[in-house]
């Protein structure tokens, strides 16, 4: 298992295991398993509706509370600085375990600002460890960085070898914020398990097209979260760390690079209006 340093000094692992589209009958089951394989970091948030079956399975682990990073996320209808204390302590009540480490504000959209000062109240207070945010694109990330006290300590966003984020995650580096790539498999997109540049390059070191497109995102320190209930495919994503590329193989996999997302394009106006009105309860 391999770590990168927060801002604030605490460590976060490289490679970690997402639940979003876990239906809740299956969350406790997969979060149990994936911690029995050696993950330790959990990423959940509110819009999931499985932050409780999280919790539980974390309860219940053999694995110490201090040794677990859980991160969940404040959706856009609880933006704004009351809402948002309200939202994060319906999340702490939800996980029910004691504290969390890293709370994120899901999208750029609406009163990011007062929730993010929400944010910095309970990270003051401690039951929040670190804060940060996600799907911020380079103009509004500078912006938030250079406004607020507490400056995030991440940036979840899409990342994957098809949409490989080069100038953000540049920027994010220069300002000591962990990038964390979400749909770090595009979801599926692309092909990418069949893909002909990943299958070559992983025929050499006897690696799957999951396992060498994970390895290539935290070669370049970003941290990873795929997601899958299939416990063979946990096992598979979390031995990344017995091989690495060479700079032919990672040349090849920047070539790989759209330059556009296979999944949810932010700046198109249907899915802005979508995700402000969008709620999850
Ligand atoms: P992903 O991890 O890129 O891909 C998941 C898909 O790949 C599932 O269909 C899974 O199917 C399959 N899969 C996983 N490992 C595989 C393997 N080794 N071989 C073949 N198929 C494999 O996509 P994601 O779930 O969207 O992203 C991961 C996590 O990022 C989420 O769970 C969530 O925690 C986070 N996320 C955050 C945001 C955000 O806005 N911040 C958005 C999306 C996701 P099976 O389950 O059937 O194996």
């Amino acid at each position: 298992m391999q770590d990168l340093i927060l801002n604030n000094d605490k460590k976060i692992p490289l490679i970690d295991y997402g639940v979003y589209q876990i239906p809740k009958e299956d969350t406790y089951r997969c979060v149990k398993k994936a911690l029995e394989i050696g993950y330790r970091l959990i990423d959940t948030a509110s819009t999931y509706l499985n932050e409780e079956e999280v919790g539980r399975a974390i309860r219940d682990s053999k694995v110490l509370r201090r040794d677990i990073f859980v991160v969940t996320k404040v959706w856009v209808s609880d933006f704004g600085e009351e809402k948002t204390k309200i939202a994060i302590e319906k999340s702490l009540n939800r996980l029910n375990i004691g504290y969390i480490d890293l709370v994120l504000l899901h999208q750029a959209y609406g009163d990011y600002y007062g929730a993010y000062r929400a944010l910095e109240k309970f990270y003051k207070n401690g039951s929040v460890k670190s804060i940060g945010v996600s799907n911020f694109y380079t103009d509004r990330l500078l912006d938030l960085y250079m406004n607020m006290e507490i400056k995030p300590m991440v940036n979840q966003i899409e990342c994957h070898p098809f949409f490989q984020r080069k100038e953000d995650i540049e920027l994010m580096q220069k300002l000591n914020i962990i990038p964390m790539a979400w749909g770090p498999l595009a979801e599926g997109g692309h092909d990418i398990f069949n893909n002909e540049v990943l299958k070559e390059i992983g025929a050499k070191y006897n690696k799957s097209n999951a396992q060498v497109a994970l390895r290539w995102n935290t070669m370049r320190n970003v941290v990873v979260i795929p997601k899958t209930v299939n416990e063979l495919r946990m096992k598979e994503n979390f031995t990344i760390f017995d091989f690495n590329l060479n700079d032919d193989d990672i040349e090849k996999i920047n070539k790989l690079d759209t330059n556009k997302t296979e999944i949810i394009d932010h700046h198109n106006l249907e899915v802005i209006r979508m995700l402000n009105t969008f709620k999850y309860e």
